[in-house]
């Protein structure tokens, strides 16, 4: 092993939480460092795949605190660490202004007024991936710039493996690198890992039986490394199982052009889901990430089948950034149309009498106002539920595809790593996809992914330096 190398702060992972609390610490004099396991300047990660819309729990990040603070409450029926969203709700607003100073270019990503600030140049409207050169994949290299400029390290090919807790406090942590073990002491340690969405082991410990069913709609690279080292380190753990998400055509398993956009989710939230007994399995009136950590959660994650007709199609098939309709023909996704919902459901392998009565049930209950007789029940959260009866009707194949994993490593609002009984451990911060305590409830609301990770990563920078690291 080689001797040890000192940093005041050492960060674990190189997206945006790693890298925006490596830089701010350098800018207050900390003497920081990376470690990020991937190669290469364009090492994958999901902040560089991200559509780059910076936002708080889908309002303008420039709006006042108590209003971004209820945003978050009702996205999360108030579950939420109100400590957390605090931190989030009060500094928001800088730091989408200290991201300009990094070099970030903000743009109207669409006229939608919370895509005010989306990273430019912003991606194309269209089906499949899309992010090499594009304002995420632009922003980190501009951080990585002013990294380098201030004397800190970026060591890639790292991977963290273990902390080093002394007398209650962070000591350090050793990496692998190249096949060699490198030790470092520090000061502080910033856990910015991204999570666990790419662990098939913790996926199955924590939120459903097959991983292998459901899409791995992200880079692949964080997989649980940071929540590993903290709870070994004596880290409270929380929110665990459940994750954002979006739904995508089930021909996006097997077809890189169909993920990580179109999404199905406001058709299906507009119509129903059905398994492949022609059935309702869900409420589809609690939105895209509720339907997807339900179908998720089966033994069967691919059973799912939208079923909506043409006014929901044509209405609903186009609210979205990238719509469905049409980008899901235009990705050569499937898309089943027929001018009986018994036709249909030949089309669509689904049992047809089975089919034509849920439908036909489903409709009644809409028309005359008693959706509390659907089983299961069908909410009204996300919009007035509509009949499904004017063709031609259509049928999507469905899956479920995982983008963050909402809970993780337990935080304070500095980032602050908590134990189990609510005190910290001296020196230790987590940031971004890796933490939870900030999305949930029963919608399973979400605050934005883009601004938990850079709010995060400045807050622990600063709280560190205030320390003298
Ligand atoms: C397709 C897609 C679109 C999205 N669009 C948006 C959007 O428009 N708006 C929004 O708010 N959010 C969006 N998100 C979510 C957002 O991108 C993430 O929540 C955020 O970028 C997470 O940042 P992070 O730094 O925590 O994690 P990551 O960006 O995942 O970075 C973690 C890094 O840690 C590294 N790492 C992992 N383990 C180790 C280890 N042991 N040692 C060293 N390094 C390690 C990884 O290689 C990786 O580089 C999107 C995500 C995806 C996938």
């Amino acid at each position: 092993m080689n001797s040890p190398m000192h940093f005041d702060l050492v960060a674990i992972g190189g997206g945006f939480a790693g890298l925006c609390a490596a830089v701010r610490g350098a800018e207050l004099g900390l003497r920081t460092a990376v470690l990020e396991a991937g190669t290469g300047e364009g090492y994958l990660c999901s902040s560089r795949w991200a559509g780059g819309i910076f936002h708080v729990s889908y309002h303008d990040v420039k709006l006042h605190p108590d209003e971004l603070r209820d945003a978050i409450g009702k996205q999360t029926s108030g579950e939420v660490d109100p400590e957390l969203a605090a931190a989030i709700a009060d500094h928001a607003g800088r730091t989408v202004d200290w991201l300009a100073n990094q070099g970030a270019e903000f743009a109207q990503g669409s006229p939608i007024n919370w895509h005010r600030f989306t990273l430019a140049p912003p991606r194309a409207a269209v089906a499949g991936q899309d992010w090499r050169g594009r304002g995420p994949d632009r922003l980190l290299g501009e951080l990585r710039r002013r990294l380098l400029e201030r004397q800190s390290r970026l060591f890639l090919g790292a991977r963290a493996t273990a902390l080093r807790i002394e007398h209650g406090r962070v000591a350090g942590l050793t990496a692998r690198r190249d096949g060699a073990a490198l030790d470092i002491t520090a000061g502080a340690i910033v856990i910015a890992d991204g999570g666990f969405p790419g662990s098939a082991e913790l996926f199955r410990r924590y939120i459903g039986p097959r991983p292998d069913l459901v899409l791995m709609r992200h880079a692949g690279t964080a997989i649980g490394d940071g929540l590993t080292m903290a709870a070994e380190a004596g880290a409270a753990l929380t929110g665990l199982d459940r994750f954002y998400g979006h739904l995508l055509s089930r021909d996006a398993m097997e077809d890189e052009g169909l993920w990580p956009y179109p999404q199905i989710d406001a058709v299906a939230t507009a119509a129903i889901v059905v398994d492949r007994q022609g059935h309702r399995i869900l409420d589809e009136g609690l939105g895209g990430i509720s339907i997807t950590n339900d179908l998720a959660r089966l033994d069967d994650p691919l059973c799912g089948t939208v079923i909506c007709d043409a006014p929901i199609w044509e209405t609903a098939g186009k609210a979205a950034q990238i719509p469905p309709n049409p980008q899901l023909l235009a990705g050569g996704g499937t898309l089943l149309r027929a001018d009986t919902v018994e036709t249909l459901g030949e089309m669509a392998g689904l049992p047809p009498q089975s089919l034509t009565v849920t439908v036909a049930d489903y409709n009644e209950a809409v028309r005359s106002g008693r959706l509390e007789t659907l089983s299961p029940k069908r909410s009204t959260r996300s919009g007035a539920p509509r009949p499904v009866e004017t063709p031609p009707f259509y049928a999507i194949p469905i899956c479920a595809g995982i983008t963050n994993t909402m809970g993780g490593i337990a935080i304070d609002g500095h980032g602050r790593v908590k134990r189990p009984n609510g005190a910290v451990i001296a020196g230790l911060y987590a940031a971004g996809g890796t933490t939870g305590g900030l999305e949930g409830g029963g919608a399973l609301g979400y605050v934005g992914g883009l601004i938990k990770a850079c709010v995060f990563g400045l807050r622990a920078a600063e709280h560190a330096a205030s320390r003298g690291g």
